[in-house]
């Protein structure tokens, strides 16, 4: 099975070592890719264990929960990915479909990375309302 994160990769190659483990994400862009996949695969764990622990309370869980079930997500798109030492900045967006319409979530995360590992800090959202796909 190819990566959901659109790297090409089959997924017990790619995001599968993040999320089973075995390994971390060694770039804030490979977090990214492999939050996104933990969305396709409904694995809240993995997107809480990624979360800065203090971000982590001001995030509604169940909201999150909610759109991962009901959202079937068809693609991941890396706008731009820098770091600059501990801080990281992913501008993203994912494509996907909700109640048979097209949307895309366009974001600009912010990472931290501690002890080596790197966490989900905040994401700003460019769009008010998510902004419909021209498909
Ligand atoms: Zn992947």
């Amino acid at each position: 099975m190819k990566c959901p994160c659109g790297s090409n990769k089959e997924y017990a190659a790619c995001c599968g070592l993040f999320h089973s483990g075995e390994a971390q994400a060694p770039t804030a862009e490979q977090l990214m890719r492999s939050r996104y996949a933990a969305f396709v695969k409904n694995d809240m764990t993995y997107l809480q264990e990624t979360t800065d622990p203090q971000t982590l309370t001001s995030i509604d869980e169940e909201a999150n929960r909610e759109w991962a079930e009901h959202a079937q997500f068809k693609k991941l798109e890396i706008l731009s990915a820098e770091e600059k030492g501990t801080k990281g900045i992913v501008e993203f967006k994912a494509h996907y479909a909700l109640d048979g319409e097209d949307y895309i979530h366009h974001e600009i995360s912010t990472f931290r990375k501690q002890a080596g590992q790197w966490f989900f800090k905040s994401g700003k959202i460019k769009e008010e309302k998510p902004e419909k796909a021209k498909s």
